[in-house]
């Protein structure tokens, strides 16, 4: 049941309050709908924007009010300034609901044109403003009554309320989970996954996954980033017609040096001149411009000297070759830089700014590439919070799902958000399915260790007959990573769960799902990371039986030599010992590597 506030606003009322009909009159209608429930705040103010924002800041810190109606003041005249108020109050617009309310009260009277209501969040009160008659404010709160169950809980996060509803409404024929959370001292006690190491991990992953053979028409302008999906060969040579390298004179270069009459001017983007160019004659010519029939070589303006102007002065007239010609001298000959019918971009390769330029240089306007498998990132965890709220005691903000949508926008993969998992069997389920029909392949992180509440591996195999492929990796961090793979309304989807410790999803994303959606994109020259030889510069100790992957920073020392320092404490928690990581030092368990020692490491990152 829930807590309401009235917030009168007329200056008459404010001096005879008994004047008030529409406070009363909504008052009584509420709790006709919510018997329940209380009106905790109920005041009476003037058309004053200070004082209207001062009651509503006073109903709403008092945390008394889970929905908080203005009536009054909504209309045109001057003194109607409460839309203005609750617009500073509110920390979200709920268009939706002033939507409602407007469209509804038009079908009762084209007047409500002439009503500005505002609705909106702040906190966990709802503010919505109705009209100041007592008819309208009731009319209002009938059209909105039906929303106000599930917006309430909604801001108040009541998790078990929004599932159902949830589920309810965007899904009528949900089918329950069949997992059942064990009971604490039910639950297992050893992994049922075999412990395997990161390279076998990898070539299994390679095995079960094939480059996808399904390709896209792209915008030339779009296509950087992409992976071609054809070999490019050139349909015209570059330059398609004999081009000037200089700024000069167009030549024939029997004549050698002397005096010459200018014929005429030619510049870049100008028609070819076809008339022949006769013994004496020169042609003035530009960067690019097309070098006119006859001339065979080109002198740069600095071998020149000019002699003679037309009358008016303001033209060449006879200029002096000073230097004389050899054959082709300063033409970029016809296929110069491409000759027709050349290879010049392959299938299979990224596409970088130059290719794409290349393809424009062509005439392509569009280019078949590889379609990039569909991505959804997903959080598990019902301690997670979204950014945008405040946290809770116990609770802790979602860094994992940002970090993976941004580490994968890195490297061009645009993911979609599939939301956060709380740890039920149902919603684990109901989320995963909402990623499967939107998605090919689904990174989660977090639900994969031993604890009650990791219901990912279970509500997977259980429910969507997944087969993990492994489910343990002999490494550190990234333990509990698991690699799934299942048949969803007949097509293969991927699931990467990785663990929810956000240095643990960050290296296992790094060594296992990057690389691997590379590879889904037909992109063959991607084989894996570089590695690159560097003097280390700190001791690194692995005191853990697993082999650790330490983040480093690789740099070039003064002496231009490359250096590797581990970026601090590697508690797989510390998501700021990435921050300045572009490698991955791989130290065997048990192991001590000295200062100074040399190493291969794993680049990932820009070079510093
Ligand atoms: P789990 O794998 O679900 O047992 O989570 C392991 C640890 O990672 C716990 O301390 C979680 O609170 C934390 N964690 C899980 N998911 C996230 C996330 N999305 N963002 C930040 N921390 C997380
Ligand atoms: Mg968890």
């Amino acid at each position: 049941m829930f807590k309401f506030g009235i917030l009168t606003v007329s200056t008459t009322c404010s001096e005879k309050p008994q004047l008030d009909t529409a406070g009363p009159k909504l008052e009584q209608e509420l709790l006709k709908v919510f018997p329940q429930s209380s009106v905790n705040f109920k005041e009476i103010v003037t058309d004053d924007k200070k004082k209207i924002i001062s009651a509503l800041q006073r109903a709403v810190n008092g945390r008394n009010c889970d929905v908080l109606f203005t009536v009054g003041g909504t209309g045109f005249a001057s003194s109607d300034v409460t839309p203005e108020a609750t617009r500073e109050v509110i920390e979200k617009e709920a268009p939706g609901l002033t939507h409602a309310i407007l469209s509804k009260s038009l079908a009762v009277t084209p007047m409500a044109m002439l009503s500005r209501p505002i609705c909106g969040i702040k906190d966990t009160t709802i503010i919505m403003n109705f009209p100041g008659s007592a008819k309208a404010a009731v009319e209002c709160f009938g059209f909105v009554k039906a929303a106000i169950p599930h917006a309430v809980a909604l801001v108040n996060e009541d998790l078990q309320k929004v599932r159902k509803t949830h589920h309810a409404v965007q899904n009528p024929e949900f089918v329950p989970s069949k997992v059942k959370i064990l009971a604490g001292a039910a639950r297992n006690r050893k992994s049922q996954y075999p412990m395997i190491d990161v390279e076998d991990a990898k070539n299994i992953i390679q095995e079960i996954l094939t480059a996808t053979q399904d390709f896209d028409e792209v915008p030339v302008e779009q296509a950087m980033g992409r992976v071609l999906a054809e070999d490019v060969k050139a349909p015209q040579p570059i330059p398609p017609f004999p081009a000037s390298i200089k700024d000069g004179y167009a030549v024939r270069t029997e004549d050698g040096a002397g005096r010459r009459v200018v014929r005429s001017v030619t510049a870049a983007g100008d028609q070819p001149q076809t008339k022949e160019l006769q013994p004496q004659e020169i042609v003035r010519i530009s960067t690019g411009a097309a070098v006119p029939a006859g001339a065979d070589a080109v002198v740069q303006i600095e071998d020149t000297a000019l002699i003679e102007t037309t009358e008016d002065g303001s033209e060449e007239k006879v200029v002096d070759i000073l230097v004389a010609p050899k054959k082709g001298q300063d033409i970029r000959k016809i296929g110069n830089d491409v000759e027709q019918g050349t290879l010049v971009l392959e299938k299979h390769s990224r596409l970088t700014a130059a290719s794409v330029g290349v393809l424009a240089m062509l005439g392509f306007s569009s280019v078949k590439v590889y379609r990039r498998p569909l991505v959804s990132v997903i959080s598990t965890g019902n301690e997670l919070c979204h950014p945008n709220e405040t946290l809770k005691p116990g609770q802790i903000y979602d860094s994992n799902k940002v970090t993976l949508l941004s580490l994968l926008k890195s490297y061009d993969y645009a993911a979609l958000d599939g939301g956060i998992a709380r740890d039920t069997p149902d919603n684990v389920k109901a989320t995963l399915e909402r990623a499967f029909d939107r998605s090919d392949v689904i990174i989660s992180s977090g639900g994969v260790s031993m604890g009650e509440y990791d219901l990912l591996k279970q509500v997977l195999i259980e429910d969507f007959g997944a087969t993990v492929h492994f489910g343990r990796v002999n490494m550190k961090p990234g333990k509990p990573t698991v690699f799934v793979t299942l048949d969803y309304k007949g097509k293969k989807k991927t699931v990467f769960a990785l663990p929810g410790n956000p240095v643990s999803c960050c290296v296992t994303s790094l060594l296992f799902v990057i690389p691997t959606l590379k590879r889904l994109e037909g992109d063959a020259l991607f084989l894996d990371w570089p590695r690159i030889t560097a003097t280390l510069e700190n001791i690194i100790n692995n005191n853990d039986i697993r082999p650790e992957y330490v983040r480093v920073t690789v740099r070039r020392n003064p002496d231009n030599q490359f250096v590797a320092k581990s970026t601090g404490n590697q508690i797989s928690s510390r998501l700021n010992s990435m921050v300045n990581a572009n490698g991955l030092l791989l130290v065997s368990g048990k192991t001590q590597q000295p200062a100074g020692s040399t190493q291969s490491i794993l680049l990932f990152g820009q070079l510093l």
